[in-house]
């Protein structure tokens, strides 16, 4: 089986777009997964909520997703992340409202465990260093842990009483077997590592195989809706520089 492992698509129309074009070339999927944070950010929710929906991911929520639809505060959040969550929470329909309050917080899939933040705390705590997520390994059953929220494209690996962490790219074939790994596939519409290409991963359980890939979009088109939209220029000037 192979399957698509999409995070932090952060309403942005354009990046979700060819990141579901290059799964297609690449030979498509038979199944969805997707880490949280569908809107947030970006100028799109409501057309990104209806491009996943028919997808039927395997889904969770993350932070943006729960503040823009009133259930975590934007008090935790930057004052341009909360400022943004505030315009979402405008745009959105109660269909949109229902589809994102029924994402769960975690979900269990085989041997996968599937969150936004932490196994620990799925909605906020953020993976940035071997030591947290050594104190995340006994907050999941199982050998892998899937996760968004950094938007930064790695791997930490648990093994013999001590963890390790390598970035990941699209040189990197992760090949699972050895070891309980919690692993963050990058972000679709906000990158963070640099490369303003949005990010994705494909497992293949078939070989046991995660590999990451980076497609182009258009950048210059998401900046133009979010101008459109007086969205914080914070935002919109990140995107070009992936961070
Ligand atoms: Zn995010």
């Amino acid at each position: 089986m192979r399957c698509a492992i999409i995070a932090d698509i952060h309403a942005n129309l354009p990046a979700f777009k060819e990141v579901l074009a290059d799964i297609e070339r690449q030979g498509g999927v038979d199944e969805v997964w997707f880490l949280g944070d569908l809107v947030g950010y970006g100028p799109d929710p409501h057309e990104c909520i209806e491009l996943l929906r028919p997808l039927k991911p395997v889904g969770v929520a993350g932070n943006h997703d729960r503040a823009s639809i009133g259930k975590a505060d934007t008090v935790a959040m930057t004052p341009d992340a909360a400022a943004a969550c505030i315009w979402t929470a405008g745009r959105l329909t109660p269909e949109d409202i229902e589809y994102l309050d029924g994402l769960p917080l975690s979900v269990v899939k085989g041997e996968f465990t599937l969150v936004h933040g932490s196994p620990r705390d799925p909605v906020w705590e953020y993976l940035r260093s071997t030591s947290v997520a050594m104190e995340n390994f006994s907050f999941f059953e199982g050998k892998y842990c899937l996760t968004g929220h950094t938007h930064l494209p790695g791997v930490f690996r648990q093994e013999e009483g001590t963890c390790s962490f390598i970035q990941l790219s699209t040189s990197i074939k992760l090949v699972l077997g050895k070891g309980r790994l919690i692993i963050c596939p990058g972000g679709v519409g906000q990158p963070r590592d640099g490369d303003p290409r949005a990010g994705y991963a494909i497992y293949d359980s078939d070989i046991g195989v995660i590999r990451l890939y980076r497609v182009a979009y258009d950048i210059e088109a998401t900046r133009a809706r979010m101008m459109e939209a007086g969205l914080p220029i914070r935002l919109i000037e990140r995107l070009s520089l992936g961070k």
